[in-house]
């Protein structure tokens, strides 16, 4: 499932690829994609805009059009934006397509189906960097802090882990009202670094650990970005490449590997239906 670095690889390939080009058209294969809207609706506000900015919010790709509204995409689990010049090269599982003028495409696919566009008014997208106004747009209404940008402070970290005491900090990293685009696979390499516990209650941290887990989270999240996000089995980026993201993993899905920090072997559990992995040693398990 694409997290914020491989959201934010699609973004910033296609503010390379689709900026300036103008939408003559927009198919749906799949009605759920646009709903509730139908699709014909979703057309008719499409067409003849041009794209003029592309960036991205939590786990969203933002595109601005011109006049004010923007597209939102949702990919969920196996959703991808693939940018085609050539219009007849084949892509399979394509749930909507945006023709452009010159005759290149971008197209929506999805096996599983779960990802979801919509059209907002009156978003811009320097808006969705400064994380205002956004948050009247339904896909992301309840959106947390961006991890990256320089609101999300150790001290902004501290107070939401005073503010959620109770919480385990594996879920609660998960939380996309409180900090956005973290999923699964970033927030078992951040604890790994930061040497947290995944079932350490957010509130039993101490000053320390909450400065180590953000330099963690940060960390990691930028390195997902450097390599291009990481492709397990659906991720690839605008131009249908994998990540390389996968192979820098250092607990994720390293079952019974070595630790890389301490050689004790790398262990699985289940936290809140999640697949976890940690350090028995570098992560020491909390008392009850
Ligand atoms: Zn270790």
């Amino acid at each position: 499932m694409p997290e914020l670095p491989e959201v934010e690889t699609i973004a910033r390939q296609l503010n390379r690829l689709v900026v300036g080009r103008r939408i003559v058209e927009f198919v749906s294969h799949w009605h759920r994609v646009t709903e509730p809207v139908p699709a014909k609706h979703f057309a008719e506000r499409l067409v003849g805009r041009r794209i003029t900015a592309v960036g991205r919010r939590g786990k969203f790709v933002v595109m601005e059009l011109d006049g004010g509204e923007a597209l939102i995409v949702s990919l969920r689990m196996t959703g991808r934006l693939l940018f085609r010049e050539d219009a007849s090269a084949e892509d399979r599982f394509v749930r909507a397509a945006l023709r452009f003028q010159d005759g290149t495409v971008l197209r929506f696919a999805d096996t599983r189906k779960f990802g979801r566009m919509a059209i907002v008014d009156r978003v811009d997208l320097s808006d969705a960097r400064r994380e205002r106004r956004v948050s009247d747009a339904p896909l992301y209404r309840s959106l947390g802090i961006e991890p990256l940008s320089r609101r999300f402070t150790v001290r902004w970290l501290a107070d939401m882990l005073a503010r959620r005491s109770r919480a385990a900090i594996k879920p609660l990293l998960l939380d996309q009202r409180e900090i956005a685009g973290v999923g699964n696979i970033y927030d078992i390499e951040a604890l790994w670094r930061a040497r947290i516990h995944p079932l350490r209650t957010a509130g039993s941290l101490r000053p320390a650990d909450a400065e180590r887990l953000h330099e963690a989270i940060r960390w990691v999240l930028r390195k997902g970005i450097r390599y291009g996000g990481a492709s397990r089995r659906d991720y690839v980026d605008a131009r249908g490449n994998q990540g390389r993201m996968q192979r820098e993993f250092n607990v994720y899905g390293r079952a019974g590997e070595p630790c890389p920090r301490c050689g004790r072997a790398i262990v699985r559990t289940v936290v809140g239906g999640r697949g976890t992995f940690h350090c028995p040693r570098c992560q020491r398990a909390p008392r009850d």
